[in-house]
């Protein structure tokens, strides 16, 4: 609909119940400020440059689904999203129906869902649910649970009780608690965000303006939403440099705190690898195998953030295969903004 500003709203109401609260890295008691903030709002972000494969459980809104995730690939980023028909082969697998709710699992997190379980729920055939929760699939955390904003607790509680039946629990998990920052950089308040839901005048002290006017976000992503996928995801370079890791050789790596790199690997023998990181950075590394239709297939990861030892794989590689290794730094304890592998 055409709202008097000329802004098109939602067509609904709706809201997104996720299935448990967000659960953070645990990290060494040391670990604060910017290392800790980096870790913060890098840490469910899926790899960049690898291929999402989504599958349906069951009959529903498929083309709506569908239609969401080309606008989410369409922005431009370093993510491919791939509809597979074996659930086996799926890492986002959606199920429909009444009774759960919309929700999704929160970026890295669906990939420890067991394969048979769904890792995100639609009930509602609108496009802007779909966007929603693809941006929780993606790593992204609901834009109203803010530092910023002051609610009215009794009155929030009131509201989603009455409305949908949520417990306490619920609106304390999916509203009143502020989470870390979407993204890689914290971004301003964006009240347009699809990560946000409609809100009632009067369940909302701070913003002022909340306690008499609605909350009502644009429908479809926001300039801010476009822009934090692209830096969480930025778009792969077909002309990368490529660098190579051999045996018994560290290689020293520039990467942006919360970037991304990607190494080939060329075992010259077959046998029992150990690949590792080295020095004080924050890392995760991942191993794919090349499978010969040039897909990628995890092989073995690791990670290291917000501990004091190091990322360490180890692993069989054969001789005749391709492997890759995507090593993503979060933060960096000394002023070098560098990875040793
Ligand atoms: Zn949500």
């Amino acid at each position: 609909t055409e709202g008097k500003d000329g802004m098109t709203h939602r067509s609904g109401q709706w809201c997104c119940r996720l299935p448990s609260p967000v659960s953070l890295r645990e990290v060494d008691q040391d670990v604060t400020g910017p290392r800790l903030r980096t870790i913060r709002v890098t840490e469910k972000l899926l790899l960049n440059g690898t291929k999402v494969n989504f599958s349906f459980m069951s009959d529903g809104f498929h083309d709506t689904v569908r239609k969401a995730f080309k606008v989410w690939e369409t922005v431009g980023i370093g993510l491919r999203f791939h509809e597979v028909q074996n659930i086996e082969n799926a890492h986002v697998r959606i199920d429909f129906g009444k009774g759960t709710g919309n929700w999704s699992q929160l970026g890295r997190d669906i990939l420890s869902i067991p394969k048979d379980q769904a890792t995100m729920h639609i009930e509602s055939d609108d496009l802007d649910v779909c966007l929603h929760e693809i941006g929780h699939t993606l790593g992204f955390k609901h834009e109203h649970q803010r530092e910023d904003i002051t609610w009215d607790a009794d009155a929030v509680y009131t509201f989603f009780e009455n409305e949908y039946s949520w417990s306490k629990e619920d609106v304390d998990n999916n509203i009143l608690t502020a989470n870390p920052p979407n993204g890689v950089e914290a971004s301003a308040f964006d009240p347009d965000s699809i990560m946000a839901y409609y809100f009632p005048p009067g369940l909302i002290l701070e913003p002022e303006k909340y306690q008499t006017e609605a909350w009502q976000p644009a429908s479809g992503l926001s300039e801010t939403d476009k822009a934090d996928v692209k830096k969480a995801y930025p778009p792969i370079l077909k002309k990368e440099p490529q660098i190579r890791l051999v045996p018994r050789k560290t290689v020293r790596i520039e990467i942006r705190p919360g970037g991304q790199k990607t190494l080939l690997v060329k075992p010259i023998e077959t046998g029992a690898y150990v690949i590792k990181t080295m020095g004080k950075s924050d890392t995760l590394i991942v191993l794919f195998e090349e499978e010969e239709d040039g897909e990628l297939k995890v092989i073995a990861g690791d990670e290291d953030s917000g501990k004091r030892r190091n990322a360490r794989i180890r692993t069989r590689l054969r001789k005749e295969r391709k492997y890759v290794l995507k090593v993503r730094l979060y933060s960096e304890v000394t002023n070098a903004r560098t990875a040793v592998v």
